[in-house]
């Protein structure tokens, strides 16, 4: 199955279900998508990022078009589907480096 977000085709197995939701609960779509992808997108953005309307994300094209997350996925795409992308690492830095705790 091929992953909408990185584009790889990915065994199915490494697929998940991935809400695209907005503040609105009546509205919300459920995407597939592979396992790297899913962890990145966590890693990048809170579920609040994720519900709030303006910023765009409830939809795959949103997500894509983010440009920080862009260069995550151009990372992920580079990496054969059957080895494990580190992007846990890689994105976590990247959101621990943006806003100081
Ligand atoms: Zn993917
Ligand atoms: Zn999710």
């Amino acid at each position: 199955m091929i992953c909408p977000l990185c584009e790889r085709e990915c065994p199915d197995a490494r697929m998940q279900r991935h809400h695209l939701q907005t503040r609105r609960k009546d509205r919300f779509d459920i995407e597939l998508i592979c396992s790297d992808c899913h962890r990145c997108v966590h890693a990048f953005f809170t579920i609040k990022e994720l519900r709030d309307d303006t910023l765009e994300l409830h939809t795959i094209d949103g997500l894509r078009a983010n440009e920080p997350f862009a260069r995550a996925l151009d990372y992920i795409k580079s990496v054969p589907p059957h080895r494990r992308v580190r992007t846990v690492q890689r994105c976590s830095a990247r959101r621990r480096s943006r806003r100081r705790r």
